[in-house]
Protein backbone atom coordinates (compact mmCIF):
# COMPACT_ATOMS: atom_id res chain seq x y z
CA UNK A 1 0.00 0.00 0.00
CA UNK A 2 1.66 3.01 -1.59
CA UNK A 3 0.35 6.09 0.41
CA UNK A 4 0.15 5.45 4.07
CA UNK A 5 -2.00 8.72 4.42
CA UNK A 6 -4.88 7.78 3.01
CA UNK A 7 -6.12 5.29 5.32
CA UNK A 8 -9.68 4.72 3.42
CA UNK A 9 -7.92 3.20 0.74
CA UNK A 10 -5.39 0.69 2.06
CA UNK A 11 -8.59 -0.35 4.63
CA UNK A 12 -10.42 -0.51 1.09
CA UNK A 13 -7.45 -2.46 -0.13
CA UNK A 14 -6.98 -4.85 2.36
CA UNK A 15 -10.55 -5.79 2.61
CA UNK A 16 -10.59 -6.54 -1.07
CA UNK A 17 -7.13 -8.33 -0.99
CA UNK A 18 -9.03 -10.96 1.53
CA UNK A 19 -12.42 -11.05 0.03
CA UNK A 20 -10.44 -12.35 -2.89
CA UNK A 21 -8.18 -14.91 -0.91
CA UNK A 22 -11.33 -16.13 0.49
CA UNK A 23 -12.54 -16.22 -3.02
CA UNK A 24 -9.94 -18.58 -3.97
CA UNK A 25 -9.65 -20.73 -0.95
CA UNK A 26 -13.82 -21.41 -1.45
CA UNK A 27 -13.24 -21.85 -5.35
CA UNK A 28 -10.70 -24.29 -4.21
CA UNK A 29 -12.52 -26.29 -1.63
CA UNK A 30 -15.39 -26.34 -3.81
CA UNK A 31 -13.39 -27.94 -6.70
CA UNK A 32 -12.74 -30.91 -3.70
CA UNK A 33 -16.09 -31.32 -1.96
CA UNK A 34 -18.10 -33.11 -4.33
CA UNK A 35 -15.42 -35.55 -3.69
CA UNK A 36 -14.93 -35.95 -0.41
CA UNK A 37 -18.82 -36.05 0.18
CA UNK A 38 -18.98 -32.76 1.89
CA UNK A 39 -22.70 -31.88 0.71
CA UNK A 40 -25.97 -33.16 1.75
CA UNK A 41 -29.53 -31.92 1.26
CA UNK A 42 -32.13 -30.52 3.49
CA UNK A 43 -35.97 -30.44 2.66
CA UNK A 44 -38.12 -28.05 3.18
CA UNK A 45 -41.67 -29.35 3.28
CA UNK A 46 -44.93 -27.46 1.31
CA UNK A 47 -47.90 -27.18 2.96
CA UNK A 48 -51.81 -27.10 1.29
CA UNK A 49 -53.15 -23.64 3.09
CA UNK A 50 -56.52 -25.33 3.57
CA UNK A 51 -55.77 -28.61 5.06
CA UNK A 52 -52.26 -27.94 6.26
CA UNK A 53 -51.22 -31.28 4.36
CA UNK A 54 -47.63 -31.59 2.83
CA UNK A 55 -47.79 -31.13 -0.79
CA UNK A 56 -44.29 -31.81 -1.49
CA UNK A 57 -40.71 -30.52 -0.52
CA UNK A 58 -37.84 -28.53 -1.70
CA UNK A 59 -34.12 -29.97 -1.94
CA UNK A 60 -32.07 -27.37 -0.86
CA UNK A 61 -27.92 -28.27 -0.83
CA UNK A 62 -25.71 -27.71 2.41
CA UNK A 63 -22.03 -27.62 2.70
CA UNK A 64 -20.13 -28.89 5.64
CA UNK A 65 -16.59 -28.37 5.19
CA UNK A 66 -14.34 -30.36 7.93
CA UNK A 67 -12.57 -26.95 9.28
CA UNK A 68 -14.40 -24.01 7.47
CA UNK A 69 -17.53 -25.38 8.68
CA UNK A 70 -20.84 -24.65 7.60
CA UNK A 71 -20.76 -22.30 4.51
CA UNK A 72 -24.34 -20.82 3.04
CA UNK A 73 -25.57 -21.93 -0.25
CA UNK A 74 -26.33 -18.01 -1.01
CA UNK A 75 -21.69 -17.84 -0.23
CA UNK A 76 -21.24 -20.70 -2.36
CA UNK A 77 -23.50 -20.89 -4.87
CA UNK A 78 -23.12 -17.83 -6.77
CA UNK A 79 -19.28 -18.73 -7.22
CA UNK A 80 -20.34 -21.98 -8.16
CA UNK A 81 -22.16 -20.98 -11.05
CA UNK A 82 -19.33 -18.54 -11.99
CA UNK A 83 -16.87 -21.39 -12.09
CA UNK A 84 -19.56 -24.09 -13.56
CA UNK A 85 -19.28 -26.32 -10.32
CA UNK A 86 -22.82 -25.86 -10.55
CA UNK A 87 -22.35 -27.84 -13.26
CA UNK A 88 -21.47 -31.31 -11.48
CA UNK A 89 -22.99 -30.20 -8.09
CA UNK A 90 -26.48 -29.16 -9.83
CA UNK A 91 -26.63 -32.68 -11.42
CA UNK A 92 -25.29 -34.78 -7.85
CA UNK A 93 -28.64 -32.65 -6.05
CA UNK A 94 -30.80 -33.76 -8.93
CA UNK A 95 -29.96 -37.52 -8.84
CA UNK A 96 -29.55 -37.49 -5.07
CA UNK A 97 -32.67 -36.15 -4.60
CA UNK A 98 -34.45 -38.40 -7.29
CA UNK A 99 -33.19 -41.09 -5.63
CA UNK A 100 -34.15 -40.13 -1.78
CA UNK A 101 -38.06 -39.34 -3.10
CA UNK A 102 -38.06 -42.90 -4.66
CA UNK A 103 -36.61 -43.97 -1.80
CA UNK A 104 -39.34 -42.50 0.23
CA UNK A 105 -42.13 -43.91 -2.28
CA UNK A 106 -41.18 -47.48 -1.86
CA UNK A 107 -41.48 -47.23 1.67
CA UNK A 108 -45.14 -46.81 0.79
CA UNK A 109 -45.31 -43.19 2.22
CA UNK A 110 -47.64 -41.10 -0.20
CA UNK A 111 -46.08 -39.90 -3.16
CA UNK A 112 -44.55 -36.29 -2.73
CA UNK A 113 -43.35 -33.68 -5.51
CA UNK A 114 -39.90 -32.79 -4.96
CA UNK A 115 -38.27 -29.23 -6.49
CA UNK A 116 -35.28 -28.98 -7.44
CA UNK A 117 -33.32 -25.66 -8.21
CA UNK A 118 -31.50 -25.14 -11.60
CA UNK A 119 -29.48 -22.53 -12.41
CA UNK A 120 -29.29 -20.53 -15.49
CA UNK A 121 -25.95 -22.20 -16.19
CA UNK A 122 -27.38 -25.65 -16.17
CA UNK A 123 -30.79 -24.93 -17.94
CA UNK A 124 -28.77 -24.16 -20.74
CA UNK A 125 -25.92 -26.81 -20.68
CA UNK A 126 -26.66 -28.53 -23.66
CA UNK A 127 -26.64 -31.76 -22.42
CA UNK A 128 -29.55 -30.96 -19.29
CA UNK A 129 -32.36 -33.08 -21.32
CA UNK A 130 -30.03 -36.23 -21.43
CA UNK A 131 -28.78 -35.76 -18.04
CA UNK A 132 -32.38 -35.50 -16.78
CA UNK A 133 -33.61 -38.42 -18.77
CA UNK A 134 -31.08 -40.49 -17.27
CA UNK A 135 -31.29 -39.59 -13.84
CA UNK A 136 -35.35 -40.55 -13.59
CA UNK A 137 -34.15 -44.00 -15.45
CA UNK A 138 -31.41 -44.63 -13.14
CA UNK A 139 -33.62 -43.47 -10.01
CA UNK A 140 -36.90 -44.97 -11.48
CA UNK A 141 -38.69 -42.28 -10.25
CA UNK A 142 -41.96 -40.77 -12.04
CA UNK A 143 -41.46 -37.54 -14.13
CA UNK A 144 -44.48 -36.25 -11.84
CA UNK A 145 -42.89 -36.49 -8.77
CA UNK A 146 -40.44 -34.03 -10.50
CA UNK A 147 -40.54 -30.23 -10.49
CA UNK A 148 -37.85 -27.99 -11.41
CA UNK A 149 -37.33 -24.23 -10.22
CA UNK A 150 -35.84 -21.86 -12.43
CA UNK A 151 -35.40 -17.79 -11.96
CA UNK A 152 -36.61 -15.64 -14.16
CA UNK A 153 -32.65 -14.85 -15.28
CA UNK A 154 -33.48 -17.73 -17.80
CA UNK A 155 -35.50 -15.60 -20.01
CA UNK A 156 -32.92 -13.16 -20.77
CA UNK A 157 -33.34 -14.92 -24.40
CA UNK A 158 -37.02 -15.74 -24.07
CA UNK A 159 -37.45 -17.85 -27.67
CA UNK A 160 -34.32 -20.18 -26.42
CA UNK A 161 -35.20 -20.25 -22.67
CA UNK A 162 -39.34 -21.57 -24.23
CA UNK A 163 -37.73 -24.10 -26.28
CA UNK A 164 -35.71 -25.73 -23.62
CA UNK A 165 -38.51 -25.22 -21.37
CA UNK A 166 -40.72 -26.96 -23.80
CA UNK A 167 -38.30 -30.04 -23.98
CA UNK A 168 -38.21 -30.47 -20.36
CA UNK A 169 -41.95 -30.35 -20.30
CA UNK A 170 -41.97 -33.35 -22.82
CA UNK A 171 -40.41 -35.64 -20.38
CA UNK A 172 -43.09 -34.80 -18.30
CA UNK A 173 -41.47 -32.76 -15.62
CA UNK A 174 -43.20 -29.71 -14.01
CA UNK A 175 -41.57 -25.94 -14.00
CA UNK A 176 -41.77 -23.54 -11.24
CA UNK A 177 -40.89 -19.72 -11.57
CA UNK A 178 -38.93 -18.72 -8.78
CA UNK A 179 -38.53 -15.86 -7.01
CA UNK A 180 -41.23 -14.54 -9.04
CA UNK A 181 -41.64 -11.17 -9.53
CA UNK A 182 -38.18 -10.08 -8.86
CA UNK A 183 -36.27 -10.33 -11.94
CA UNK A 184 -37.51 -9.17 -15.95
CA UNK A 185 -40.98 -9.74 -15.73
CA UNK A 186 -43.10 -7.85 -17.44
CA UNK A 187 -45.76 -9.90 -16.68
CA UNK A 188 -47.04 -10.59 -20.04
CA UNK A 189 -44.24 -13.08 -21.33
CA UNK A 190 -45.25 -15.79 -19.02
CA UNK A 191 -48.49 -16.35 -20.99
CA UNK A 192 -46.39 -17.74 -23.85
CA UNK A 193 -44.35 -20.10 -21.87
CA UNK A 194 -44.96 -23.89 -21.16
CA UNK A 195 -44.43 -23.25 -17.03
CA UNK A 196 -47.09 -24.93 -14.39
CA UNK A 197 -46.44 -22.84 -10.84
CA UNK A 198 -45.22 -19.04 -10.17
CA UNK A 199 -43.47 -19.04 -6.37
CA UNK A 200 -44.22 -15.94 -5.20
CA UNK A 201 -40.44 -14.18 -3.80
CA UNK A 202 -40.06 -14.31 -0.19
CA UNK A 203 -39.58 -10.40 -0.52
CA UNK A 204 -42.89 -9.63 -1.18
CA UNK A 205 -44.05 -11.82 1.87
CA UNK A 206 -42.12 -10.67 4.40
CA UNK A 207 -44.40 -7.40 4.62
CA UNK A 208 -47.55 -8.08 3.22
CA UNK A 209 -49.55 -8.24 6.03
CA UNK A 210 -48.38 -4.17 6.58
CA UNK A 211 -47.29 -3.28 3.31
CA UNK A 212 -50.05 -2.14 0.53
CA UNK A 213 -47.57 -2.30 -2.24
CA UNK A 214 -46.75 -5.86 -1.28
CA UNK A 215 -49.56 -6.76 -0.98
CA UNK A 216 -50.75 -5.30 -4.19
CA UNK A 217 -47.85 -7.81 -6.12
CA UNK A 218 -49.01 -10.34 -4.62
CA UNK A 219 -52.82 -9.94 -5.84
CA UNK A 220 -51.78 -9.44 -8.97
CA UNK A 221 -49.54 -12.45 -9.24
CA UNK A 222 -51.97 -14.74 -7.73
CA UNK A 223 -55.15 -13.25 -10.17
CA UNK A 224 -52.47 -13.45 -12.86
CA UNK A 225 -51.93 -17.46 -12.19
CA UNK A 226 -55.57 -17.68 -11.86
CA UNK A 227 -56.08 -16.22 -15.39
CA UNK A 228 -53.08 -18.16 -16.76
CA UNK A 229 -54.35 -21.73 -14.98
CA UNK A 230 -50.74 -21.41 -13.29
CA UNK A 231 -50.11 -22.89 -9.63
CA UNK A 232 -48.91 -20.54 -7.31
CA UNK A 233 -46.85 -21.37 -3.56
CA UNK A 234 -45.64 -18.32 -1.54
CA UNK A 235 -42.14 -18.92 -0.09
CA UNK A 236 -40.60 -17.15 3.00
CA UNK A 237 -44.06 -17.56 5.20
CA UNK A 238 -42.98 -17.09 8.66
CA UNK A 239 -46.02 -15.85 10.25
CA UNK A 240 -50.03 -16.47 10.81
CA UNK A 241 -50.79 -13.21 9.61
CA UNK A 242 -49.09 -13.85 6.16
CA UNK A 243 -51.28 -17.07 5.83
CA UNK A 244 -54.01 -15.07 6.53
CA UNK A 245 -53.46 -12.39 3.56
CA UNK A 246 -52.51 -15.52 1.27
CA UNK A 247 -55.89 -17.61 1.59
CA UNK A 248 -57.91 -14.55 1.47
CA UNK A 249 -56.26 -13.59 -1.63
CA UNK A 250 -56.31 -17.39 -3.09
CA UNK A 251 -53.12 -18.68 -2.39
CA UNK A 252 -53.07 -22.27 -1.34
CA UNK A 253 -49.92 -23.21 -0.84
CA UNK A 254 -46.78 -22.30 1.52
CA UNK A 255 -43.38 -23.21 2.40
CA UNK A 256 -41.34 -21.32 4.85
CA UNK A 257 -40.32 -21.56 8.80
CA UNK A 258 -43.93 -21.30 9.82
CA UNK A 259 -44.40 -24.76 9.01
CA UNK A 260 -41.09 -25.95 9.25
CA UNK A 261 -37.38 -25.24 8.05
CA UNK A 262 -35.06 -27.29 5.66
CA UNK A 263 -34.76 -30.31 7.77
CA UNK A 264 -32.56 -33.34 7.02
CA UNK A 265 -33.51 -36.39 4.81
CA UNK A 266 -33.92 -38.78 8.88
CA UNK A 267 -35.84 -35.57 10.14
CA UNK A 268 -37.85 -35.55 7.19
CA UNK A 269 -38.97 -39.14 7.25
CA UNK A 270 -39.63 -38.97 10.83
CA UNK A 271 -42.25 -36.20 10.13
CA UNK A 272 -43.47 -38.71 7.38
CA UNK A 273 -43.74 -41.42 9.47
CA UNK A 274 -45.50 -39.20 12.36
CA UNK A 275 -47.50 -37.45 9.60
CA UNK A 276 -48.91 -40.37 7.46
P1 LIG B 1 -34.19 -20.24 -2.90
O1 LIG B 1 -34.28 -21.28 -3.96
O2 LIG B 1 -35.05 -19.04 -3.07
O3 LIG B 1 -34.53 -21.01 -1.55
C1 LIG B 1 -35.21 -20.45 -0.45
C2 LIG B 1 -34.27 -20.01 0.64
O4 LIG B 1 -35.03 -19.40 1.69
C3 LIG B 1 -33.51 -21.16 1.31
O5 LIG B 1 -32.26 -20.64 1.72
C4 LIG B 1 -34.38 -21.47 2.53
O6 LIG B 1 -33.68 -22.12 3.55
C5 LIG B 1 -34.81 -20.09 2.91
N1 LIG B 1 -36.09 -20.06 3.63
C6 LIG B 1 -37.10 -20.93 3.59
N2 LIG B 1 -38.14 -20.55 4.36
C7 LIG B 1 -37.77 -19.38 4.93
C8 LIG B 1 -38.42 -18.46 5.84
O7 LIG B 1 -39.54 -18.65 6.29
N3 LIG B 1 -37.72 -17.35 6.19
C9 LIG B 1 -36.46 -17.09 5.71
N4 LIG B 1 -35.84 -15.99 6.12
N5 LIG B 1 -35.82 -17.92 4.85
C10 LIG B 1 -36.47 -19.06 4.46
P2 LIG B 1 -30.90 -21.45 1.48
O8 LIG B 1 -31.12 -22.91 1.69
O9 LIG B 1 -29.84 -20.76 2.27
O10 LIG B 1 -30.61 -21.26 -0.07
C11 LIG B 1 -30.36 -20.00 -0.62
C12 LIG B 1 -30.37 -20.04 -2.12
O11 LIG B 1 -29.30 -20.86 -2.61
C13 LIG B 1 -31.64 -20.66 -2.71
O12 LIG B 1 -32.69 -19.73 -2.71
C14 LIG B 1 -31.14 -21.05 -4.09
O13 LIG B 1 -31.14 -19.93 -4.92
C15 LIG B 1 -29.72 -21.45 -3.81
N6 LIG B 1 -29.65 -22.93 -3.71
C16 LIG B 1 -29.81 -23.74 -2.63
N7 LIG B 1 -29.67 -25.04 -2.98
C17 LIG B 1 -29.44 -25.06 -4.31
C18 LIG B 1 -29.20 -26.11 -5.28
O14 LIG B 1 -29.21 -27.31 -4.99
N8 LIG B 1 -28.97 -25.72 -6.58
C19 LIG B 1 -28.97 -24.39 -6.94
N9 LIG B 1 -28.75 -24.09 -8.23
N10 LIG B 1 -29.19 -23.40 -6.07
C20 LIG B 1 -29.43 -23.73 -4.77
CA1 LIG C 1 -35.97 -22.36 -4.88
CA1 LIG D 1 -37.00 -18.65 -3.95
CA1 LIG E 1 -33.79 -16.87 -3.98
Amino acid sequence: VKERGRKGYSFFHHEMEERSLERSLLENELQKAIHLEQFHIDYQPKVDLATGQLTGMEALVRWIHPELGRIAPNKFIPIAEETGLIIPLGEWVLRKGCAQNKVWQNQGYPPLKLSVNLSARQFYQADLLDQIRDILDETGLEPQWLELEVTESIFADIDDAAVILQKIRNLGVNMSIDDFGTGYSSFSYIKHLPIDTLKIDASFIRDIHQNKESHAIVRAILSLAQTLNLNVIAEGVESTEQVAVLSEGGCHQAQGYLFSKPISSEHFEKMLQNTT
